[in-house]
């Protein structure tokens, strides 16, 4: 089943990068490194957009973050990535906006928490002045509605008005109804302040799947601004990862959502790109954008008692994640490609067969040697401990055969 036509919002310009509109859904993701730290925060930056992250978000907390700001912009142009950075703001934006302008104008957006900018205000007088910064810089701000900061005020106001109701509603819809509202209200008076339609993205974040298809879907029905999906808070591993892609999933599956992120806590000294990866599989697999070749691989069965297959579709998907910084600019369409590694006679030949370019390696008592299948077409069959870059080799001449630069044809003479 296709995917739902996209919801119609506007287009707004973050840095260069298109985000809603017709454009294609953004990547997002950020650091989790002490922004004040220029040279590991940097390094992280082009980490996560060397594995495809097309907008990154930092923390701006501090003085110290915000006078960082700069000099991590720089260092990252300087190293040839345009990647647009997005500031972080809670609680002190307004202060760190104004005393900072290198540090605002450095930034290609402003992450706006509604729930704790005005905290213990009685105007949003806060909330005011960084929407003044960014319409003095001309940036695009991000209206963050997060549940563990919810805009209390308002929530008492419909826990109030609800408990008024001949039926009041559950605490939980009255709390998805404030989310909403304090985006769409916050939104409001961005615009009343001065800023454009176009310069507003809103992202109302839960950690719970139920609660952000429904939240998103009532934000989606009632504005056309660019909406930013992510489960806050998903979690380490295994479930955080079912848990985002499944939220996700059905939210883009009904054409909601312009850029999304993957909030994965990585293990100590894990790689924050798999947030990126994440990211891309959920768009790749639910069809809506293409970033790497895939890779089918059989799960492996009792017919298998070796490891080898597993450890080849591993190479070989890690071959072509890392062949595709290269690949992608020399490569047009390379990123659609696809590989089948698979364990026995069973399937292997099958979906070999499916896939671009495919291997069916021999399981247990059959004959050691490996075929290898060419656009649904046996082409060899490999044998010995060479299989591995035998078939790398393959695939290489594959991909410069059918996505390099095709010489011009000669034109004939007059
Ligand atoms: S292709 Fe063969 S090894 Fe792989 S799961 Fe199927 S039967 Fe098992």
């Amino acid at each position: 089943m296709a995917a739902s036509k996209r919801r119609k919002s506007v287009a707004c310009n973050v840095g260069g990068v298109w985000v809603g509109g017709n454009h294609p859904i953004v990547v997002q993701s950020m650091t989790n490194t002490d922004t004040a730290d220029t040279t590991a925060t940097a390094n992280q930056i082009m980490e996560l957009a060397r594995a495809g992250s097309e907008i990154v978000r930092i923390t701006v907390n501090t003085a110290a973050a915000a006078q960082a700001v700069p000099t991590v912009v720089d260092t990252i142009r300087a190293f040839g990535f345009q990647t647009p950075i997005v500031g972080d703001f809670h609680y002190n934006g307004h202060l760190l906006l104004k005393q900072y302008p290198d540090c605002a104008r450095a930034l290609a957006k402003y992450r706006i928490n509604p729930g704790n900018v005005n905290i213990g205000k009685k105007h949003d007088d806060n909330f005011r002045t960084m929407i003044e910064a960014a319409i003095e810089y001309n940036k695009p701000v991000r209206i963050g509605v997060n549940w563990g900061s919810l805009d209390g005020e308002l929530l008492t106001r419909l826990m109030d008005e609800n408990a008024l109701l001949a039926e009041p509603k559950d605490a939980r819809d009255v709390t998805m109804e404030a989310m909403v509202q304090s985006a769409l209200l916050s939104a409001e008076a961005a615009e009343r302040h001065g800023l454009r339609h176009d310069q507003i993205i809103l992202s109302a974040k839960v950690s719970t799947v139920q609660d952000l298809i429904d939240v998103n879907r009532g934000l989606a029905a009632r504005c056309d601004y660019p909406l930013h999906l992510g489960l806050t808070e998903a979690g380490l591993g295994a479930k955080g990862i079912v848990a985002t892609t499944a939220a996700l999933s059905i939210l883009l599956q009904e054409g909601i959502g312009d850029t999304i992120r993957a909030s994965l806590t990585p293990l100590p000294n894990g790689d924050r790109t798999e947030e990126v990866m994440v990211c891309q599989q959920v768009l790749q697999s639910l069809g809506l954008r293409s970033f790497t070749p895939q890779v089918a691989a059989c799960p492996g069965c009792g017919r298998t008692t070796s490891t080898f297959f597993q450890e080849m579709a591993d190479d070989i998907q890690r071959y072509l994640r890392e062949q595709m910084p290269v690949w992608r600019e020399q490569y047009k369409g390379v990123e659609e490609l696809k590989v089948a590694v698979m364990g026995c006679v069973v399937n292997g030949p099958g979906e070999s067969k499916h896939a671009d370019i495919g291997i069916s390696l021999p399981g247990t008592f059959e004959e050691p040697k490996a075929p290898v299948y060419m656009d649904g077409k046996l082409l060899r069959t490999l044998k010995g401990d060479g299989i591995v870059p035998e078939f790398i080799g393959i695939l290489n001449d594959y991909v410069t055969r059918r996505y390099g630069v095709k010489a011009e044809e000669p034109v004939a003479a007059e």
